[in-house]
C-alpha cells in the first residue's frame, strides 16, 4: 500500500464518521443539535422546543395521568409511581 491510499482510506474513513454523525434523522430540526440517536432526539425536541413536537406529531415517550382531571404527563415508567404517590390515598 502506498502514501496515496492510505491518505485516501484515511479521508474515506473520516468522511464516513462525519457522515454518520451528522445523519439529519438524529438533529434537531430546530437549533441542529445533534442527538446521536432518534430516541434522544425526540426527547430533546419535546424537553426544549415543546411547541414544535406538538405542531409536527414528534412521537413522545411522555403519558398522561389516567386520573381525572390530573395534568401531570410523564415517562411511561414514571407515571404509575407518580399515580401511587399522588392518588391513592
Ligand atoms: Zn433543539
Ligand atoms: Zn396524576
Amino acid at each position: 500500500m502506498n502514501m496515496m491510499s492510505i491518505y485516501f482510506l484515511i479521508t474515506y474513513l473520516v468522511l464516513r464518521k462525519q457522515s454518520r454523525s451528522l445523519n439529519p434523522k438524529f438533529q434537531c430540526p430546530v437549533c441542529a443539535i445533534n442527538c446521536g440517536e432518534t430516541r434522544a432526539r425526540n426527547r430533546h425536541i419535546w424537553a426544549e422546543h415543546s411547541e414544535y413536537a406538538k405542531e409536527n406529531d414528534i412521537p413522545s415517550e411522555q403519558e398522561a395521568c389516567p386520573f381525572p382531571g390530573c395534568r401531570y404527563r410523564g415517562r411511561k415508567d414514571n407515571v404509575p409511581r407518580h399515580y401511587k404517590t399522588q392518588h391513592s390515598q
